[in-house]
């Protein structure tokens, strides 16, 4: 049985016949108008040869026809060219896992925002838990980086959340607040409304424990509530606010029959053509 969330999403999306009898609504019909759900691939430093990488697309490509969700995938820099070639003509759009924030010059093994622009990536990654972790990513590189792929007109995916000791600590909204207000610096109202926000409590990737989906829904209702007093309430409706952390066909539908979740942020299962489709066609 479809949720609530997704037989909105097909009214959204369907011409208007009149054959479709309307469910009862769990949120207002004009803002699920306005936050169509989005959900990432993240493929990481997956997988090690171009023929897998090619295999993977192409299955993503055929497991994704019809989708529920907006798909984006993020392989890796080497792979970004033939898998956009690979998803022209579906639905899918093309991500990229990061950039570097300046524009061209000595910066041995970075990537600049407008070479990934011009291999037709839409959405950049930044603030991953890895970048910030093994990568050393801070606050101030991060919104760096926001500004330059907003500047190169590609829209941000911001990956923020609290680590384990900061979630046992119950610091949990207060980390979220502090990395939302120094990576958003100087960002427009106009571009947040744009952008997707992906709440990652880093215990939750990679680790096969999901965030109970209610504990979830908090945050990202924390985190939009925040986005109304930085902005205002208009920009809090629009932003799109992912869940990720070892996302799987088994736990989507309940993370998307959450209000405020807009959409999932998915690693390890993006890495299987059948899984991702499913995630995306969420119920
Ligand atoms: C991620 O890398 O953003 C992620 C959520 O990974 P996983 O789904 O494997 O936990």
């Amino acid at each position: 049985m479809p949720s609530s969330k997704a037989l909105l999403v097909a009214l959204a999306l369907a011409p208007a016949s009149g054959l479709v009898a309307p469910a009862a609504p769990v949120r207002p019909a004009t803002a699920l108008a306005a936050r169509q759900p989005i959900t990432g691939g993240n493929w990481k430093m997956n997988p090690t040869s171009l023929e897998d990488a090619k295999a993977l697309a192409e299955s993503i490509v055929a497991a994704s026809a019809g989708a529920t969700a907006q798909g984006i995938v993020f392989p890796p820099y080497p792979f970004i060219g033939i898998v956009g070639e690979i998803i022209k003509d579906s639905k899918l759009e093309l991500g990229s896992q990061s950039i570097f924030f300046e524009d061209k010059g000595a910066y041995t093994g970075a990537v600049s925002a407008s070479m990934v622009k011009s291999l037709g990536v839409k959405y950049v990654l930044a603030g991953h838990s890895e970048r910030r972790t093994l990568f050393k990513d801070d606050d101030a590189a991060i919104n760096q980086k926001v500004l330059k792929i907003i500047e190169s007109g590609m829209i941000p995916v911001l990956c923020l959340g609290e680590s384990q000791a900061e979630y046992d600590a119950n610091l949990c909204e207060s980390v979220c607040a502090i990395q939302l207000a120094k990576d958003l610096a100087g960002v427009a109202a106009a571009d947040v409304k744009t952008m997707v926000i992906a709440y990652e409590p880093v215990w939750a990737i990679g680790t096969g424990l999901v965030c109970p989906s209610e504990t979830a829904q908090k945050v990202h209702k924390f985190l939009r509530s925040k986005i109304a007093s930085m902005y205002d309430q208009a920009t809090a409706d629009a932003v799109r606010i992912q869940y990720g952390g070892s996302v799987t066909p088994d736990s989507v539908d309940e993370l998307m029959s959450m209000p405020d979740i807009d959409g999932c942020l998915v690693g390890g299962a993006s890495l299987v053509g059948d899984k991702f489709g499913r995630i995306l066609n969420f119920n």
